[in-house]
């Protein structure tokens, strides 16, 4: 007998010609996150993973792996042989400090060996007899249990009630590669990590002004990153200092228009990044409406600067929601220190909601665009965003 972690991949895992190489960077990436705990040794079974670890350690454990994409649940499981002796000794083990509480219960049979002698619903019954005789506090209702105990027959049988949903989405590196516009705010963190949810795997680009912007700033950013990578991987965090195309833009062009064509430049020097380093688009956070300058013509009109498609994910979601999103993973409290990004400064009080990129144009015609962006990239700094888990940011509170 013994305690293991049972891992259930999400469904995308269980078709497919790739499933293997899924499985593969699903268990790279648990183990990842499990950083810092002892994971021994793992197996595969039928479907299923299966890991092991300190018991003590199994709630931390579980909580990292939540958060984990492309996993459907995970739980502790008592790994025992598949005969019915050795599943009573388990269920024993498995209730054993529960034997005061009145509680109802169902049993969730399943015969994934299709060689063992019971299917699943008298696996069921003769396990669900198992419970009766041996905790008398415990009651049977199949319509609306308070503990569903899941017994599964695998190579072994597997014995658990205390199920977790996990994230959800897309095991990391499934869908393609985009470069994140990571600013200092609540938004694009989010927006990274509601890409990389659907197997996006990111990079990051940030635009400072220093010394118009602080180091402080700078490390803000850095700090949000880093807590993205607990979620997204290791990722490149390249930064650009904007500050010569802001006070180009100041100088020369309408005020109203600053933003826009200062999203503009984000956009055409994101693009010779990604071109260089194969991003396949970006993602931003922006919300519609949620600012001036995120309205359908200001979107068309950033648009129009790059021929990447732009991903914007939180482009229907309340602000609401995604503070939500924020706080689960832990950006929030950073995202709202008070160091402004460069667009702060600049901003301007009244700006253009509905641009026309004929007004654009005609901005941008009072500026060297292609030497400007050449200045920009020679600020180019990159670093390599990894954490590990040593802060306490998934202590099992
Ligand atoms: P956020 O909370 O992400 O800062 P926001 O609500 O402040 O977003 P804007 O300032 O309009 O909105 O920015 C919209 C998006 O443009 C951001 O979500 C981000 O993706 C990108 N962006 C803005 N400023 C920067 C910057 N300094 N560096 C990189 N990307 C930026
Ligand atoms: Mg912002």
């Amino acid at each position: 007998m013994k305690w293991v972690i049972g891992v259930s991949f999400g469904e995308l895992m269980l078709k497919g010609k790739n499933r293997m190489t899924f499985v593969h960077k699903s268990i790279a990436q648990i183990r990842k996150a499990c950083e810092g705990y002892e994971i021994g040794r793992h197996h595969f079974d039928q479907g299923k993973l299966f890991l092991e670890a300190n018991k003590e350690d199994f709630p931390a454990i579980i909580d990292r792996i939540k958060m984990v994409f492309g996993l459907s649940y995970v739980y502790p499981a008592l790994m025992v042989e598949k005969n019915y002796d050795a599943i009573e000794e388990g269920i024993k083990e498995l209730l054993k400090d529960d034997r005061e509480e009145k509680r109802t219960f169902k049993i969730q049979g399943n015969r994934a060996d299709k060689t063992f002698e019971h299917n699943s619903m008298e696996i069921a019954a003769k396990v669900g007899g198992l419970v009766l005789k041996n905790f008398r506090n415990y009651k049977v209702d199949v319509k609306n249990p308070d503990r569903m105990i899941y017994v599964d027959i695998r190579s072994q049988a597997f014995l658990y009630y205390d199920r977790h949903k996990c994230i959800g989405g897309l095991p990391l590196g499934t869908g393609g590669r985009a470069l994140l516009l990571l600013s200092g705010g609540i938004d694009s963190p989010v927006a990274g990590f509601e890409m990389a949810r659907r197997g996006v795997e990111i990079g990051a680009l940030h635009f400072h002004s220093y010394p118009f912007t602080s180091e402080r700033a700078r490390d803000k950013v850095k700090r949000l990153a880093e807590k993205l990578s607990i979620y997204v991987g290791d990722f490149r965090l390249y930064n650009i200092n904007l500050l010569n195309i802001y006070t180009a833009i100041n100088k020369n062009c309408r005020e109203r228009y600053t933003t826009v064509i200062a999203r503009r430049f984000m956009m055409r020097i994101g693009e010779i990044i990604a071109n260089k380093d194969r991003y396949d688009g970006f993602i931003t956070g922006e919300a519609l409406g949620q600012v001036a300058s995120q309205t359908i013509q200001s979107i068309s009109v950033v648009n129009e600067a790059s021929s990447l498609p732009i991903l914007r994910p939180l482009i229907n979601m309340d602000k609401s929601d995604i503070i939500d999103i924020a706080e689960m993973i832990k950006t929030y409290d950073i995202a709202i220190e008070p160091y402004d990004d460069c667009c702060s400064f600049f901003a301007p009080d009244r700006p253009v909601t509905k641009p026309r990129l004929k007004d654009i144009l005609a901005e941008e015609e009072k500026l060297d665009i292609d030497a400007l962006v050449k200045e920009a990239l020679d600020t180019l700094e990159i670093e390599t965003i990894s954490v590990g888990h040593e802060d306490d940011s998934f202590s099992n509170d």
